[in-house]
C-alpha cells in the first residue's frame, strides 16, 4: 500500500481485526452488486470506499426522480442515464481505486453464471424474485456466498447464504419457490427511504466480513427488522434436505 492508501484505510487499519492484511483482502475482493437502487446505493458506496479491489454492478434500469428519496448514489443530474453507468460515476469520485464494471443489463442464465463465477461475493440487491432466484440458483452452482437483502414499505430483511460451505442452507430452503411469491413493487407499496440505508449498510458489512474472514457472519440467519417499532428479529434458517435448488450437494 502506497501512502495515500494508508491514510485513506487508516481508520481500518486502526482496528486490529482489520489491520493492514484485512485491507488487503478487501482490496484482492470482486463484489457483484445486482441492483442498483435503494439497497444498491448504500451497498456500492460502502464497498468502494472501504476499499474494495472491483465491483460489478448491474441494472438494466434508468434514473428517475422518484428514485432519488431513497437511492442516494444517484444525483439530479443523472436522471435519465442508466443507473449502472450513475453508481460508476458517483463511486469514481470517493474512490477512484475501486475497479468498477457498470451493467446496464438484466442479468439471466450463462451470462450470470458467469458473473457470479467471477465474484468472491454476491450482493442480491434486486427487488424480483426471478432475480432472487436466479442468483441464488447460480450461488449454489458457484459456491459462493450470498448476501440477499429486502426492503419495502418500512420492512427490512437480510440474511447471508454461505455457499462456500456445503451445510449452509440457500434462498430457496428459506422462501421456496412456489410460483406465489408476488413482488412488492416499491412503486406502489412505497418505502421508507432510510430503511434501505439500514439494510444495504449492513449487507456490506456482512460481505467485507464474508471476503476478510472477520468476526461471525449472518450465515445461516434472517434478520427481520420493523423501522416503525424499531424491532429486530432473528430466525434461524435450516437447511431443507429436499430443497430442489441445493439438496444434492455432497455434505462436507
Ligand atoms: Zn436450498
Amino acid at each position: 500500500m502506497n501512502d495515500d492508501q494508508l491514510l485513506r484505510y487508516s481508520r481500518h487499519i486502526l482496528l486490529p481485526q482489520i489491520g493492514i492484511e484485512g485491507q488487503e483482502r478487501f482490496r484482492r475482493a470482486h463484489a457483484l452488486v445486482v441492483g442498483a437502487g435503494g439497497l444498491g446505493s448504500p451497498v456500492a458506496l460502502y464497498l468502494a470506499s472501504a476499499g474494495i479491489g472491483a465491483l460489478t454492478i448491474c441494472d438494466h434500469d434508468a434514473v428517475d426522480l422518484t428514485n432519488l428519496q431513497r437511492q442516494i448514489m444517484h444525483r439530479i443530474d443523472a436522471i435519465g442515464a442508466p443507473k449502472a453507468e450513475s453508481a460508476r460515476r458517483t463511486l469514481a469520485g470517493i474512490n477512484p481505486e475501486v475497479r468498477v464494471t457498470a451493467l446496464t443489463e438484466r442479468v439471466a442464465g450463462a451470462r450470470l453464471e458467469a458473473l457470479v463465477r467471477d465474484a468472491d461475493v454476491v450482493l442480491d440487491c434486486s427487488d424480483n424474485f426471478a432475480t432472487r432466484y436466479a442468483l441464488n440458483r447460480a450461488c449454489v452452482a458457484q459456491r459462493k456466498p450470498l448476501v440477499s437483502g429486502a426492503g419495502v414499505r418500512f420492512d427490512g430483511q437480510i440474511a447471508v447464504f454461505d455457499l462456500r460451505d456445503a451445510r449452509a442452507p440457500c434462498y430457496h430452503c428459506l422462501f421456496p419457490e412456489s410460483g406465489e411469491n408476488e413482488d412488492m413493487r416499491c412503486a406502489v407499496m412505497g418505502v421508507f427511504a432510510p430503511l434501505v440505508g439500514v439494510i444495504g449498510a449492513m449487507q456490506a458489512a456482512e460481505a467485507l466480513k464474508l471476503v476478510a474472514g472477520l468476526g461471525a457472519t449472518l450465515n445461516g440467519r434472517l434478520l427481520l427488522f420493523d423501522a416503525l417499532t424499531t424491532e429486530w428479529r432473528t430466525v434461524r434458517i435450516a437447511r431443507d434436505l429436499a430443497c430442489p435448488v441445493c439438496g444434492n450437494r455432497a455434505a462436507v
